[in-house]
């Protein structure tokens, strides 16, 4: 019988730890923190299951020049990476053409077919609906040429069954009456749902594992190593057999795999996150996003959370928030606010590849090794999506067709 480590407790770890103690198998769940705690903590809680097209697309190629000199507030690339960040870069680039935009947006839309009703499963399961807004998520535009560029989207939306309205001035406002009247276009994803407290949703998912059967184990992992029968795992706390190992540490993973000389093409697109209070005559009902400037204002139990920039780095390093600060009076412009509640913004790790597929599945030449990670903007949308994947995978249950092309092409 298998006993399996899931190392890393956000989102995807702790979904694949309860798809596979579901399974019968003997789940350990490692992490350094307690769940929920990293990039799962501080996103904008959006079960984003439009977010079908890749970020490398040929419009994106044209605008690189542009975005790397750092003046568009949502983009930043930290400078003194670029060396370790050329190969990723130059896969990223090569990625920007039709034939790959189009394969990745199949693979995409066949991972996020069933991302809402596998959250709704893991919510009603762990008593966590009332963390779900149902209200959709509004993405805004402050010109009409601004909102005609999304026609590609648009397509891709109807073509892959993603719930949409465009909407004009007078709905908006309409939907959010609160909001600054600067926004001419804007397209209500009315089957989107939010999440109100991320972190809380994932302590509640790992409720429900220990509540299976599941054990959490806290300590942090510095290495693993082949052996006969499977692995093991070096802690804090000292070593550890299992026959499989599933690794979904996030940004974090490419150093555990590191460790059994694997490698992987995997930056990281930090983002930040402010919070602000809400004026309670003046409520905002969903998620908004300012396109144009790159933020996105969420309705959550703590207040209103910001979030906001793509900031390209390769590891770990200071903060530099530079951008979202920077945006503040924009910010402040798109509602009315009481205070802001944080010291310091918020930092999270997205970890990101270069054609924006997540890795899910097992590693060639390594048996019992398993990789689940690099789900960039959608980690917290895919985490139960991802969890079923896995499980399956490893209970040994034939891949359907279009699975093995998203799984095996990776490789
Ligand atoms: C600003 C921002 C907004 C976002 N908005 C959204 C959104 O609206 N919707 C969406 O779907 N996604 C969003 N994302 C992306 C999403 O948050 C991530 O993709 C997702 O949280 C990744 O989940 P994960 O489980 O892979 O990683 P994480 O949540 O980072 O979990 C990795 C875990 O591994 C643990 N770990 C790392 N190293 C070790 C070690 N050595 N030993 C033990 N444990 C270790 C960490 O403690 C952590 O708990 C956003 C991200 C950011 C930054």
């Amino acid at each position: 019988m298998k006993n399996i480590i899931v190392a890393g407790a956000g989102f995807v770890g702790v979904c694949c730890a309860i798809a596979l103690r579901k399974k019968g198998f003997d789940v350990t769940l490692i992490d350094r923190r307690e769940p929920g705690e990293e990039a799962s903590f501080g996103n904008a809680g959006i079960i984003a299951n439009s977010g079908i097209h890749p970020l490398a697309n040929a419009a994106i190629k044209r605008q690189l020049p542009v975005l790397a000199t750092n003046r568009d507030s949502r983009f930043r690339l930290h400078w003194p990476h670029l060396p370790k960040l050329i190969p990723w870069l130059s896969q990223f680039v090569g990625n920007c053409n039709d034939t790959v935009d189009r394969h990745c947006t199949e693979a995409m839309s066949q991972l996020l077919r069933n991302a809402v009703a596998d959250h709704l499963e893991l919510l009603q399961e762990s008593n966590a609906m009332g963390y779900l807004n149902d209200t959709g998520w509004l993405r805004l535009y402050r010109d009409e040429s601004q909102f005609q560029q999304t026609a590609r989207e648009r397509q891709g939306f109807e073509r892959y069954g993603v719930s949409f309205q465009v909407v004009n001035a007078g709905e908006i406002t309409e939907l959010e009456p609160h909001l600054t009247r600067r926004y001419v276009r804007g397209m209500w994803l009315d089957g989107t749902p939010t999440v109100t407290n991320p972190s809380a949703v994932c302590k509640a998912y790992a409720a429900l594992f220990a509540d299976l059967g599941g054990i959490f184990k806290r300590t942090t992992l510095s290495q693993i190593t082949q052996t006969p029968s499977g692995w093991e795992l070096g802690t804090e706390d000292g070593n550890i057999q299992a026959t499989d190992i599933v690794v979904a540490m996030g940004a974090s993973s490419p150093l555990l795999l590191k460790t059994a000389a694997l490698k992987n093409s995997i930056a990281i697109e930090r983002g930040y996150h402010y919070l602000y209070r809400p004026l309670p005559d003046k409520p905002l009902t969903r998620s908004v996003i300012d396109t144009q400037a790159g933020f996105v204002l969420t309705p959550m139990e703590m207040g209103i959370r910001v979030t906001s920039v793509v900031e390209l780095v390769a590891n770990h390093t200071h903060p530099t928030p530079h951008q979202i600060n920077a945006l503040s009076d924009q910010i402040r412009g798109t509602l009315p606010m009481g205070e802001q509640l944080l010291d310091e913004p918020w930092m999270g790790h997205r970890p990101s590849t270069p054609d924006s597929l997540p890795i899910i599945g097992p590693t060639p030449g390594k048996k019992g090794l398993w990789q689940a990670f690099g789900h960039g903007h959608l980690g917290l949308t895919l985490g139960p999506t991802t969890g079923k994947w896995i499980a399956d995978t490893i209970a040994g249950k034939p891949l359907s067709a279009q699975q093995q092309v998203d799984l095996l092409s990776r490789f």
